[in-house]
């Protein structure tokens, strides 16, 4: 750590993020003097590349706008490199390179051949005109076309990057390379070589995974109360499956505060929030405007401040403190399932594991959606597509096994078990392996 301090001073995200795979592996690693020979660790911590590039586009006011984007290819080691886009205007090589990082353990815990990446770009959203959307994918496409492609890296969505962007991205992919097969990102429309369920896939996989965490708890999520940050694509998933599993979601929140549902989110709010995405204002409060006297808009807090037994953190990273997490407790909490990517900050998770409340990582309960991402490149591969069903069943396999690696890496002497170490040494092992038994590249 201190030597990776030293190399990226003030790279906060991935450093933390880096530190945090490290304190789970340490005991494992040292049994294994193989990998310190080959000096596994200091070679898994670095992508094997980045590239950076200038996006230029004009606004509809005609106006000249440029904006950096980024590809950072983590790890091939178990598979192409794969992994979403975000635009966020907060987006630097630090955030991505966490991400990426991220990234190549839980693609190893999916238990398909998928290797680590991520990419985006410092462009913001909000407010802006579905044509100027359209206009910068187009334009951040003509310098990434390069540097992706099938069987090398498969770009997909993620925070700002939702099935529109997909949409624009693709178009502009295959007009550059006069390739038209399907392979090359994931989260396609479906008449166009998306796989059904992929909208859902990473909230519905989250609920999967929270079902078994519970079950193993000995609890059941039936009549829970669950609150929920966000109301992006995750949460509307997340909302969705934790409404037919029984549970009540209670609030979801934005960066303008949170909306307060005392009776429970019903399916057309749950609609709702596809429109709140769509409409690029990213404001929760819309909710309560298009439901008055069923969700009640509270300025300036967070999901985190409203009573409820499980909490699923579904928007950015380090989006839930220490302090919340004392709150979340105060107000009843004893589950806290991360769905955004490292969405609770170390504080956090400390707290929670020190305080009795059942917690699991991001890599681990989030690790739906690239599943069918990998589920989608299959389809592609066959050239077919697969029912709900069949991809809904898979999906449930995986956040199964998913669980099942964890629980064996991470069951502490009490029994009890330690989703992070157990999420982290899993996904070690099988990267490490992989690349020991590749030789030094
Ligand atoms: N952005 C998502 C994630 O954090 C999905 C990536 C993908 O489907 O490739 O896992």
């Amino acid at each position: 750590m201190a030597m990776l301090q030293a190399k990226h001073p003030g790279e906060s995200e991935y450093l933390q993020a880096v530190q945090e795979v490290l304190e789970s592996i340490e005991e494992i690693y040292n049994q294994h003097p193989e990998f310190e020979k080959a000096k596994i660790v200091e070679r898994m911590v670095e992508p094997d590349r980045i590239f950076t590039f200038r996006v230029t586009w004009v606004d509809d006011r005609g106006e000249v706008q440029s904006n950096l984007g980024y590809r950072v290819q983590f790890n091939s080691a178990i598979g192409p490199y794969k992994g979403g886009l975000r635009f966020h205007r907060a987006v630097t090589p630090s955030m991505l390179k966490f991400l990426g990082f991220e990234q190549t353990f839980k693609n190893a815990l999916t238990t398909l051949p998928m290797g680590g990446a991520k990419g985006g770009s410092d462009f913001d959203p909000v407010g802006k005109s579905d044509a100027e959307i359209m206009r910068f994918c187009q334009a951040f496409m003509l310098e990434l076309w390069r540097c992706i492609g099938p069987d090398q890296d498969i770009p997909a969505g993620d925070v700002g990057v939702g099935g529109r962007e997909i949409g624009f991205l693709n178009g502009m992919y295959q007009k550059l390379a006069r390739e038209y097969h399907t392979g090359v990102l994931t989260g396609k429309g479906a008449t166009w070589g998306g796989s059904i369920l992929r909208p859902e896939a990473t909230g519905f996989g989250a609920l999967y995974f929270t079902q078994h965490l519970l079950h193993k708890a000995g609890k059941d999520i039936k009549d829970k109360k669950v609150v929920i940050s966000g109301f992006g694509n995750v949460a509307w998933g997340a909302v969705k499956k934790a409404m037919q599993l029984g549970a009540k979601v209670v609030a979801i929140s934005g960066p303008d505060g949170v909306c307060v549902v005392p009776d429970g989110m019903t399916a057309e709010m749950n609609d709702y929030m596809l429109d709140m995405r769509a409409s690029n204002r990213n404001m929760v409060e819309d909710m309560a405007v298009k439901f008055p006297g069923k969700a009640q808009f509270i300025a300036g807090k967070k999901a985190w401040s409203v009573p409820c037994d499980i909490a699923l953190p579904c928007a950015f990273q380090n989006e839930l403190s220490e302090d919340d997490a004392k709150e979340l407790k105060a107000n009843g909490c004893w589950c806290c399932c991360e769905v955004s990517n490292m969405g609770c900050q170390p504080g956090a998770i400390h707290f929670f594991q020190n305080n009795g409340i059942l917690f699991a990582p991001g890599k681990a309960v989030n690790a739906g959606g690239v599943a069918t991402s990998g589920l989608e490149m299959t389809q592609n591969a066959a050239h077919l597509s697969w029912t709900a069903q069949e991809v809904d069943d898979r999906l449930h396999q995986i956040m199964q096994s998913i669980h099942e690696q964890c629980v064996k890496f991470g069951t502490r002497a009490d029994g009890s078990v330690d989703y992070v170490k157990g999420a982290n040494i899993a996904g070690f092992m099988k990267v490490a392996t992989a690349m020991l038994e590749q030789g030094i590249i």
